[in-house]
């Protein structure tokens, strides 16, 4: 999916559109007298807080028709970067109105109303949770199921409470059509997320998936291959990747993204993973036989007809670009191909002799990069560096799209080094397998 300046500006209209909706609303028709700038300023921040909130659902990256315009690291990305925004556009809304008012404090006083305080000293700790959470997962120890649990109740919970807020207050939405918008909105969010948990793996047990084979590759990692069960086998794109639940049924919450590692000509599916942690390790004992269900195709690291392939691959980043260059291999495509592919040692290399295999068979150049080179080793060792990719860049670099895919630190180097040696930005493509 190309890039473009005004499929970005058009997003963004949408965004800004969609996320100012609550604040749409609460000033159109007849509004209640100004109570001075700093206080409307205050509600303000409450409505466009809640209209980015609920829009957060929207940009999860699980819709398929958002997700390519920008891809779904991007997309990611700013899920995360608006989500701070929005958390913090809601803790201004309370602050800002206490600075100028401290009698708005009767609204967290039990004495008061207590269901009212507790609803709002609850989602100002679930907003906290929210984002401490999110920004440091791994610091806490908090395994990545559980996060998704939390993150996923916390903020339902936090726009419930906020639709119930806003009409309980009131002030803004008096007549009638203005707390109807308000709950619409909030039902069109909730459904978003039903829709995604429940609705989507009911629609999937109908078309399961059968581990073929398992087969265990170099560098801890292990192939399966599943075929459709009486269904035809899901269209994708090379490059792209699938939600992946192994086992009777679809609704569980060990839904891991996984990219489709096979050819687009072959008849099964195939993905390899790197043993990583409580669902990856358990790759190894699947049986032939065993049921799996797939969600998607998702994802926009895909090369566009006609444009060579210039791939920075480390360690399991590798599955995207074997995607790629089986299908050239059964497509008889014959556009060029340049794999740097970094790790660790020489032994660990996952698909080492199939790559081998596919550089004598496609126009591919294949460049092994080794951080602990074995003695006598003639290539190229150490970490991917400006020079090194300077070194293997074509001559009519514009002719190419690049994809990186690997641990941060080399997706990180390889971006910006690329876009230093004058790359341009629409034709670098990344995907990170570490969502958070
Ligand atoms: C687009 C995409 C494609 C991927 N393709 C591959 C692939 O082809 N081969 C491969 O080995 N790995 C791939 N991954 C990574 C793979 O999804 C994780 O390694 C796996 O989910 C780890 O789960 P775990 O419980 O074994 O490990 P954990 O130790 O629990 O998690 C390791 C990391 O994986 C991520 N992760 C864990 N669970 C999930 C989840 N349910 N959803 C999303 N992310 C999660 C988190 O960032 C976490 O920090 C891909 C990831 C993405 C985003």
């Amino acid at each position: 999916m190309k890039y473009t300046y005004k499929r970005g500006a058009y997003w963004l209209f949408v965004y800004l559109f969609l996320a100012l909706i609550p604040l749409i609303v609460a000033i159109s028709g007849s509004t209640p007298g100004n109570r001075g700038f700093w206080t409307e300023l205050g509600v303000a921040f409450g409505f466009i807080g809640f209209g980015m909130l609920c829009l957060q659902f929207l940009f999860s990256g699980r819709f398929r028709k958002i997700a390519p315009t920008y891809g779904m690291d991007n997309l990611l990305q700013f899920h995360r970067e608006i989500g701070i925004l929005a958390f913090l556009f809601i803790l201004a809304h309370p602050l800002l109105l206490l600075i100028v008012d401290f009698e708005f404090i009767s609204f967290i006083d039990p004495k008061v109303n207590a269901l009212r305080a507790i609803s709002l000293i609850f989602v100002t700790i679930a907003i906290i949770l929210v984002l401490a959470s999110s920004i440091w997962r791994t610091a806490f120890g908090l395994d990545y199921e559980k996060w998704r649990l939390l993150h996923g109740f916390l903020s339902l919970a936090v726009i419930f409470i906020g639709t119930v807020h806003s009409l309980q207050v009131s002030y803004y939405l008096d007549p009638m059509w203005k707390k109807s918008a308000i709950v619409l909105l909030f039902l069109f969010y909730g459904y978003l997320v039903i829709h995604t948990r429940l609705t989507r793996p009911w629609l999937n047990r109908k078309k399961p998936y059968k581990v073929t084979g398992v087969a265990r590759e170099r560098g801890d990692s292990w192939t399966i291959k599943v075929k459709p069960e009486k269904h035809r086998r899901v269209q994708f794109i090379c490059g792209q990747f699938v939600w992946l639940t192994i086992g009777k049924t679809p609704f569980s919450l060990q839904q891991h993204p996984f990219t489709i590692a096979s050819s687009t000509s072959d008849k099964e599916l195939s993905f390899t993973s790197k043993e990583s942690g409580d669902f990856t390790s358990t790759w190894k004992d699947i049986k032939p036989g065993t049921m799996v269900y797939l969600e998607g195709p998702f994802g926009s690291f895909v090369p566009e007809r006609g444009k060579n392939l210039f791939l920075v691959m480390g360690g399991i980043g590798i599955t995207p670009a074997m995607a790629m260059l089986r299908s050239m291999k059964d497509n008889k495509d014959p556009r060029q191909a340049v794999l740097i592919y970094a790790n660790s040692e020489w032994e660990d290399v996952t698909f080492r002799e199939e790559l081998m295999e596919l550089s004598r068979k496609i126009n591919l150049k294949l460049i092994h990069l080794l951080e602990k080179p074995p003695e006598n080793w003639e290539g190229e060792s150490g970490l991917v560096s400006r020079e090194l990719l300077q070194k293997y860049l074509p001559e009519n670099p514009e002719h190419f799209m690049y994809f990186i895919c690997g641990p941060k630190p080399l997706m990180d180097i390889s971006e910006l080094a690329l876009r230093d040696l004058g790359i341009d930005w629409r034709l670098i493509y990344t995907e990170r397998f570490e969502i958070i």
